[in-house]
């Protein structure tokens, strides 16, 4: 009798366990998806967040003063052009329009950005197609990435993970709401994907293992 009770229960774990297997064999790690396309950012659209066009990255930051070019060397240099959506490569020659359009053009905004907008990334040529932009802008908010907004708090820290974000939008990185599932804007694991905080809480200027972890499988 207890033997047969012990058999039963182990056929009853075992039929509890089986349904676990199909959605174990599509589960890619502790892992929280925030790259496009994601349920609320589906197609790539002029001005919206897209992927790059891959291979490589280049980056045009002659538009910059010199704090955010430093702030864009140090996220491209240290967490960008570790992953696969690198190499790096830094240009002089800025290139509009063909084929082969420079992926990232940075530059300051004129005024137009408000105080609670710290910098902007656009795609301006969905044309390519497969959710993939040839050609973004992110346009940095001049004022409040330069003047003394940010004396009190990690001014190169703040300016840094402004930087590490809106480069991720131009990747194909989104916000925690329009990720699967949707999550806070501060969900810590977003990293500098976090946003709608105060420049001294902009304080993590990394993509941190689930960004890179998306630019390496998606590029
Ligand atoms: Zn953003």
């Amino acid at each position: 009798m207890g033997r047969k009770l012990v058999a039963g229960i182990a056929v009853v774990l075992g039929l509890a366990l089986l349904p676990m297997a199909p959605a174990e064999a599509g589960f890619v790690g502790p892992f929280y998806d925030n790259m496009m396309p994601t349920s609320s950012v589906s197609s790539c659209q002029y001005r919206s967040v897209c992927q790059t066009d891959g291979g490589s990255l280049v980056v045009y930051q002659g538009g910059l003063g010199a704090q955010m070019k430093a702030a864009t060397d140090f996220t491209l240099d240290g967490s960008y052009a570790t992953t696969n959506v690198g190499p790096v490569h830094k240009t002089d020659t800025l290139v509009t329009s063909g084929t082969g359009e420079t992926d990232i053009v940075y530059q300051y905004d004129g005024g137009e950005l408000s105080s609670g907008t710290y910098g902007i990334t656009e795609c301006n040529d969905p044309s390519i197609g497969n959710n993939r932009c040839d050609q973004f802008y992110v346009t940095f908010n001049a004022d409040v990435l330069s003047n003394a907004l940010c004396d009190t708090c990690g001014r190169t820290t703040f300016q840094r993970a402004v930087a590490c974000h809106e480069t991720g939008h131009a990747i194909g990185l989104v916000h925690g709401p329009n990720a699967d599932p949707g999550k806070s804007l501060q969900y810590a694991p977003l990293n500098c994907m976090r946003t709608d905080m105060p420049p001294e809480d902009w304080d993590d200027p990394t993509m941190g293992v689930n960004n890179a972890h998306w630019a390496n499988v998606t590029y």
